[in-house]
């Protein structure tokens, strides 16, 4: 993967048209050409307007005919590298593998691909083991279906209960999910995201989250994308230290703590969790502000899956404030599309553009870009920050689900009108910055500075260049030579 900027997009979202459409927007006389390294594609499968918009494919290996072919993949992937996901989970319950089994039940050669409470628990389950789930959303992972044949069965549904999860040990879940891998091969994508994938495996009595046997599957998927020429990384909220191990034993994962200890920076003028994060972080992460998900708080806070609670890199008090700051600095916008006021949720993410959430502060904005591009790692940029995008309201009110606060269409119009304003061209001039200065592929240091300063460095064959970022002022200043 290239040492440069990445795009992440809907490839309906940005321009309202699909594959080709994006394309002109990244290719030679695109006012997006030449900013990126890479692009990553949210799901762009049949159908990219199911239940979770995308990430419930009924087939995961046919492109959705409104956006283009597989061919246009592949001709955008001949220009810049191509992230598309994997969703390993879980199918949607209008796959036809799912209407399969649902009619023909056991004598479908589905049986045993889709999970139930049963298959995981034999034996059936106990209070305590339940409570043992690790969940990322409230309620139990489970939904009543009658099948063709009459039986009730309780879906393993870790996400909405149309998105069906699988066991991917199962001879037909191997296949399913090797056979994405070659039409993505085949399109010439270069890196894969492993969707959800810390839920992937499923075991009577354990957390189901993440447990040994889910490092073993990533390891052994990981793998075969590599024998492909695939990179993987693996989509993981969870309590920061389990990212450092996950991060230890995979190609590459995000760093989700990024977003929030960027905010409690600002918001408190005090880079000391910052500082601490930048000296344990993993080096091979994608580094984030914002993505199609909301601002993770689990990523920061305390151990939620183990009963001793260990300690997340800001106190609890600190990590409340940090999110009514965020619903303060939004007029409360955020709070509408988050936790319980939304459908969708997500227990420990804050739905709000990352624009809104500083407030609509430009300086402080650019600040915040600033520091991500600092940081080792590939950066990537959310089409929605890209532009300095608002809260869409508007969306929110419409599908009544809470990140779609952040994932507003944008008309050529509205581009047009983004990229005139100055925040958006002063972003442009830093992602070039990123991109071309040489300092950037040679050694990184933390400089020493005061609590309410934090100063970061690259050099290079005597080059360098230097952020100092003013926290308490929300002011940067970038040093080039
Ligand atoms: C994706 C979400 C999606 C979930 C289930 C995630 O981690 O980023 O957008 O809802 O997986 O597929």
């Amino acid at each position: 993967m290239k040492n440069q900027v990445q795009l992440i997009t809907y490839v309906d979202r940005l321009g309202g048209g699909g594959m080709a459409d994006l394309r002109a927007l990244l290719s030679e006389g695109g006012a997006l050409h030449g900013l990126f390294g890479g692009v990553h594609l949210l799901p762009f499968f049949h159908p990219i307007d199911g239940a979770d918009a995308g990430f419930d494919p009924i087939d995961h290996t046919q492109v959705d005919a409104r956006l283009g072919t597989w061919h246009d993949v592949a001709t955008l992937a001949r220009e810049v590298d191509v992230m598309a996901d994997v969703i390993v989970n879980h199918m949607s319950t209008k796959s036809p593998q799912f209407l399969d089994w649902f009619v023909s039940g056991a004598h479908s050669p589905y049986e045993g691909l889709f999970l139930t409470m049963d298959s995981v628990f034999p034996e059936g389950a106990t209070e305590q083991q339940l409570l043992d789930l690790y969940r990322p959303r409230p309620g139990m992972p489970f939904s009543a279906v009658t099948l063709g044949d009459g039986r009730r069965r309780l879906l393993w549904t870790t996400f909405t209960p149309q998105q069906a999860d699988i066991n991917v040990h199962h001879p037909q879940g191997q296949a399913y999910l090797q056979g994405i891998l070659d039409a993505l091969q085949r399109a010439g994508v270069a890196m894969v995201r492993l969707d959800a994938v810390g839920y992937a495996i499923k075991k009577a009595g354990g957390s189901c989250f993440m447990m040994p046997e889910t490092f073993a599957f990533i390891r052994e998927f990981a793998a075969a994308a590599r024998a492909r020429g695939i990179e993987a990384l693996v989509e993981i909220h969870s309590y920061y230290q389990r990212q450092i191990e996950v991060a230890q034993q995979v190609d590459w994962v995000y760093d989700f703590a990024l977003p929030p200890l960027v905010l409690h920076a600002l918001f408190n003028g005090t880079a000391a969790p910052l500082k601490h994060w930048i000296g344990i972080r993993p080096g091979n992460a994608l580094t984030v502000l914002d993505t199609h998900d909301g601002i993770g708080i689990i990523d920061i806070g305390a151990d939620a899956s183990d009963r001793v609670g260990r300690p997340g890199l800001v106190p609890p008090n600190e990590l409340d404030a940090l999110v009514e700051r965020i619903h303060a600095n939004s007029d409360g916008q955020s709070r509408q599309a988050t936790g319980a006021a939304a459908s969708n949720l997500d227990l420990y993410q804050v739905n709000c553009t990352f624009y809104d959430a500083l407030g609509r502060d430009d300086e402080a904005y650019l600040a915040a870009r600033a520091i991500q591009f600092f940081l080792p790692g590939v950066p990537q940029v959310y089409y929605v920050g890209l532009l300095a995008g608002e809260n869409d309201m508007a969306l929110l009110k419409a599908s009544g689900v809470g990140r779609d606060i952040n994932r507003h269409h944008f008309t050529s119009g509205e581009i047009d009108a983004a990229l005139a304003r100055p925040v958006v061209q002063r972003l442009f001039e830093l992602i070039r910055l990123r991109n071309q200065h040489p300092a950037f592929g040679g050694r990184f240091e933390l400089l020493d500075s005061h609590d309410g300063e934090l100063a970061l460095r690259w050099c290079h064959a005597g080059r360098t260049v230097t952020l100092r970022v003013d926290l308490k002022a929300q002011r940067a200043c970038v040093e080039a030579d």
